[in-house]
């Protein structure tokens, strides 16, 4: 049993096997109303209906750690929509196909996850008045960039560079001059090619098969995979020094070429741009050569902006293809995959955004069961005690607030050219360490702690990665390929940025502040929705079946607030239903039907006829709310009768 509940929160234990719980015939039960046991699709269920009925919008959450099985749910949640709202089943085939063809693109083998998401995900499903799918949009966060050119042991890079080395057609891997994996640098620092159990060639033909049916054409294929090919071909680039100097240039090999031609430009162009800067002093531009490791560093910046810029491309064309007429566009379920919490031995500046972007929802969700659960009773006249719970708002201060919270800060340390980490270190110090949820530590680090534990940043990489600086030679220099896809991202990076100068680095707004911004908008997005909660939970760490350990499983619980949920489940009462729906729901079961008139009546009626205690139910002025478990008897005595 994989599914339980706690109070309104369904909690998923990720099985890692097979379980048989997800054929057609659970899909026709939830939808029947056959069984109501805890279950991806009864949630699914419970939120469409609440759409159809209340004409309110809808999210599902779902969170927790890496491997815990958000991305699967999040797929069956889909694929229990798409057979609501079907229709005649186009688009809703359509947005299941997206799932293969974003992973390929945006998911990897890491050392938790064989098939890990290394980006957030947000899928909007429209509906029309009669429930029927109309669309769909996705929005994606944070893609992790460095991953295309940066492996740790036993990793992998996206599944789209093995895919397309075993899988390509012969005649495509001509056009592209395509090798083995083995024979790519960026693929081979670590020792990981193949995952077990993975057939990548296959994977790519069912690549294919989902471009076609998302309507991308053979020809944007090739772009997209020519990318691909030049990104891979781009890391085999070497540099050898000039006159014995240490200045360098790009070697003149079957990488270079076969790079440059995937972009379309001449060897002879591309290594100027990857071995030299333009700089603008007064008047005149001044060619700089660059050293080895400059050099190093500007292919490699060069390779994450033409991926980082093809999944965009990719999620864009997506949309079009899964594009709503305006008109449609009023009511929808909202599914968001987002990774969970992560608390390493080394965080980087990756965990600190997955950490405060897991602040945020976790305070939409307590701010939801909590404050409004609570709120509610107050309104319609029930004593309650009130159950106390950390409100996280001052820990997402210490992020938020301007000018002294950590992202402006950062951003400030961002724009000084002199700035190093230790400097950034001493700022965050300096200026924050007032706050009882930030703490100094020796050197470059620092720890927040956040609602799920305190975690301890170490300020490396801080500074480069919030610039995510790019410089203008390689933008012009894509602006003026031949090949069409470069020519578009560079465009877009131009549009993005403030004010494009030559020669100095294209200056956009900084990763942190756009995640801050990307995150006010996707919570200003769901608190126009009612929530629907999933906690995905992974019983090892070994990724095995039939292995539970009980200490890990414990602190996912507590990560995530559940401890909490149980508390207020407890002392409160999630039953609730109006005087009226009770009324008729249960009156029929009364023994004396003719006693009593009002709903109010028949229900205290019904409630003292089944012996439920009068503590464990509360009458207010519109609803009667019942403590967890008591409506139970009721049911199952109301399905007798009928
Ligand atoms: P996350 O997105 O949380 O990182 P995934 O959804 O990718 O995790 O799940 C990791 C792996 O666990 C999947 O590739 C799959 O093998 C297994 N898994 C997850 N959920 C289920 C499930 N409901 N039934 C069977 N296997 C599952
Ligand atoms: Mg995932």
């Amino acid at each position: 049993m994989i599914y339980s509940k706690a109070g309104l929160v369904l909690i998923a234990v990720n099985p890692y096997k097979d379980v048989q719980i997800y054929g057609e015939e659970f899909v026709t039960s939830y939808r029947q109303k056959a069984t109501d046991n805890p279950h991806v699709f009864a949630t699914a269920d419970t939120a469409y209906n609440e759409m159809m009925n209340d004409g309110i919008s809808q999210s599902i959450i779902i969170s927790g750690e890496s491997g815990a099985g958000k991305t699967e749910t999040a797929k069956m949640a889909m694929r229990y929509l798409a057979a609501l709202g079907g229709g005649n089943g186009r688009i809703g085939r359509k947005i299941l196909e997206t799932h293969c063809i974003l992973e390929a693109f945006g998911n990897a083998k890491t050392s938790k996850n064989d098939n890990s998401s290394r980006f957030g995900k947000l899928t909007e499903i429209y509906f029309t008045e009669t429930g029927k799918i109309s669309g769909a949009k996705i929005q994606t966060f944070l893609l992790e960039k460095s991953r295309v050119v940066q492996l740790a042991a036993g990793e992998r890079s996206y599944h789209i560079f093995y895919q397309l080395c075993v899988g390509a057609p012969p005649t495509l891997r001509e056009k592209m001059n395509l090798k083995m994996a083995s024979e790519y640098n960026y693929l081979i620092q670590s020792d990981s090619l193949v995952i077990n159990g993975v057939d990548d060639a296959k994977k790519f033909q069912k690549l294919v098969e989902a471009l076609d049916i998302v309507q991308m054409c053979k020809e944007e294929q090739e772009q997209a995979f020519a990318m691909i090919a030049a990104v891979l071909w781009l890391g085999n680039i070497s540099f050898q020094s000039i006159d014995n100097e240490h200045y360098v240039e790009a070697s003149a090999d079957e990488a270079l070429t076969s790079a440059a031609r995937l972009m379309g430009c001449t060897p002879h162009e591309l290594n100027q741009v990857l071995s030299t800067h333009r700089v603008q002093a007064g008047k005149d531009i001044f060619v700089k050569k660059l050293t080895l490791q400059q050099a190093i560093d500007s292919r490699d910046a060069l390779a994450k902006f033409i991926y980082a810029s093809l999944f965009d491309w990719l999620v864009e064309q997506i949309n079009k293809s899964l594009g709503v007429h305006k008109k449609y566009i009023g009511r929808s379920i909202s599914i968001l995959d987002i990774y969970g919490f992560e608390s390493f031995k080394k965080n980087s500046f990756e965990q600190f955004c997955i950490n405060y972007a897991n602040e945020r929802l976790q305070q939409h969700f307590n701010r939801y069961l909590f404050k409004l659960g609570q709120e509610e009773y107050g309104l319609d006249g029930i004593d309650w005690t009130k159950v106390d719970f950390e409100d996280n708002q001052e820990c997402l201060d210490l992020f938020e607030k301007k000018p002294l919270g950590i992202f402006s800060l950062l951003d400030e340390e961002s724009n000084f050219p002199n700035s190093t980490d230790f400097t950034l270190a001493n700022k965050l110090k300096q200026h924050l360490h007032s706050s009882s949820y930030f703490k100094g530590d020796r050197g470059r680090a620092f720890s927040v702690r956040h609602f799920a534990g305190e975690v301890l940043y170490d300020t490396n990489g801080f500074l480069e990665k919030n610039r995510d600086s790019l410089n203008s030679d390689l933008v012009q220099h894509l602006s003026s390929c031949n090949s069409e896809l470069p020519r578009l991202f560079a465009k877009k990076r131009i549009n993005q940025s403030l004010k494009p100068t030559i020669s100095s680095d294209t200056p956009k707004q900084s990763v942190g502040t756009n995640f801050k911004g990307q995150l006010f908008k996707l919570m200003h997005q769901l608190e126009n929705t009612k929530p629907h909660f999933i906690r995905c939970i992974k019983p090892n760490c070994k990724q095995l079946p039939d292995m539970y350990e009980e200490e890990l499983v414990l602190q996912q619980l507590r990560y995530c607030g559940i401890l909490e949920v149980v508390k207020i489940s407890r002392a409160g009462y999630p039953t609730r239903m109006t005087h009226l729906e009770f009324a008729e729901r249960y009156g029929f079961l009364l023994l004396e039907t003719n006693a009593y008139q009002d709903p109010l009546s028949i229900s205290v009626a019904v409630l003292k006829q089944f012996n439920v205690l009068p503590d464990m139910y509360r009458v207010g002025y519109t609803k009667l709310y019942l403590r967890t478990g008591q409506i139970g008897a009721l049911e199952d005595r109301r399905k007798q009768v009928l």
